[in-house]
């Protein structure tokens, strides 16, 4: 990564599944794209449970050995965990990413379409038509036409690029090991608990292969810090019975954007994808489905701009417009930020015992709603696993 300024059409900051499926559909395109991720190594640094809704799931072809088995029983806990309420789907409606396997996976066909990726590699800021990195090999720069921000939540692009940044967020961290057998079914447990996840939730997934035990709240409300709420939960956490939990467990954790889609995603030098443009369903917290959509429009945009030279064609990637569908999930968080005392969570399952309020809680979590994809002329196919 030393000597000689190089030339790429697309600089991707950050390789997790957004700048990796943005930077794939690029490359396959025909564009000179390079990617960049700070991490040396794509399979430690995880930030994510890896939960891909039925959506997700039609739509892309994730390669099916990285994922977990399908998930239909929700269970949702108040805070004394007494008379949970268990939603059962007809269909499957989860499965949970090998998230380690699946990004090495993505990066296998990235690099096959002809993306270079650099591991180890930090972007640290940007000149006139370059931008600045520290690989392996020192500090070096990249010249390029455009930028892409796939840098996650805290995006640095979208600060040197002046593009909005993400203000709401949520802090979640979880432990993950594995599960050798389970009597129950697949399931996903929610505890709606103000004390252990103050405004949003803690969770278990057990899928019969991995279990997931996690917490998620606003980082200035947890009584005794995350670290202390994860632990307690951990302590007592639901739908694990019978599991021989190991003593080393895997550590995942970081911010999760839920202010809904950034207004200004894109300049005539480039674009934000992923948590950096805030694409995460204010409601559910959930990401990956948002990234991927959100990436298709990206590299649409990207390429035809590449293709015309107008840089003009970057202004149809607009947050404003795509924003106004995340309207009732943005009110929604607003409710679940509101429930601040146990007391509170307990009157919110009075209302969900009841048939009305199970039929919501069965339309938001096993509804058919998913990012607002914006129409995208030519759709490009869809890269994450590799098509022999
Ligand atoms: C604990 C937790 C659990 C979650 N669970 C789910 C879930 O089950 N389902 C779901 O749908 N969503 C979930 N989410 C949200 C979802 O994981 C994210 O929305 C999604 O992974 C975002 O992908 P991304 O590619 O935009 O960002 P990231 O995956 O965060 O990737 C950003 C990349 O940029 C790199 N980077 C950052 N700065 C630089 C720099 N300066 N130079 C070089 N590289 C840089 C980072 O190393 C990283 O690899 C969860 C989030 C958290 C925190």
């Amino acid at each position: 990564m030393s000597g000689a300024a190089e030339t790429v059409d697309v600089l991707v900051v950050g390789a997790g599944l957004a700048g990796l499926h943005t930077a794939t559909l690029l490359a396959r395109r025909g564009h000179e794209v390079m990617l960049v991720d700070r991490r040396a190594d794509l399979t430690t640094a995880i930030r994510t449970t890896g939960i891909f809704v039925r959506k997700t799931l039609d739509d892309f072809p994730l390669p099916a050995e990285c994922l977990g088995p399908p998930i239909r029983r929700v269970v949702l806990y108040p805070p004394g965990r007494a008379r949970p309420v268990t939603l059962d789907s007809p269909r499957d409606e989860f499965r949970v990413g090998d998230m380690g396997p699946l990004y090495l996976a993505a990066a296998r066909t990235a690099v096959e379409s002809g993306v270079r990726i650099a591991l180890g590699t930090r972007y640290t800021g940007r000149g006139l038509s370059s931008a600045l990195l520290v690989g392996p090999d020192g500090p070096t720069s990249v010249r390029t036409r455009f930028l892409v921000g796939a840098d996650g939540a805290r995006s640095r692009v979208a600060r040197d690029l002046a593009l909005d940044r993400n203000r709401q967020l949520l802090v979640g961290a979880e432990e993950v090991f594995p599960v050798a057998c389970s009597a129950e079914p697949p399931a996903f447990h929610c505890v709606l608990d103000p004390s252990i996840a103050p405004g949003y939730l803690a969770w278990v997934v057990n899928d019969g292969r991995h279990g997931h035990v996690g917490v998620a709240g606003y980082a200035d409300r947890f009584p005794d810090g995350m670290v202390a709420a994860l632990r307690r939960f951990s302590a007592s956490a639901p739908g694990l019975s019978g599991v021989d939990r190991p003593d080393e467990v895997d550590r995942r954790g970081g911010p999760i954007p839920v202010g809904g889609l950034l207004r200004r995603i894109s300049c005539p030098d480039g674009l934000l994808v992923g948590d950096a443009a805030g694409a995460v369903s204010p409601l559910t917290a959930g990401g990956l489905d948002p990234c991927l959509r959100l990436s298709e429009h990206a590299a649409a945009v990207l390429d035809e701009a590449l293709r015309t030279g107008q840089r003009d064609a970057l202004a149809r990637y607009d947050g404003a417009a795509l924003r106004a569908g995340f309207r009732g999930r943005v009110l929604l968080r607003r409710g679940l930020a509101r429930v601040r005392t146990p007391g509170v969570a307990a009157a919110a399952f009075a209302l969900l015992r009841t048939p009305p309020g199970r039929a919501v809680a069965g339309s938001i979590l096993f509804g058919d709603r998913s990012f607002p994809t914006p129409a995208t002329p030519g759709r490009l196919t869809s890269p994450l696993a590799s098509r022999s």
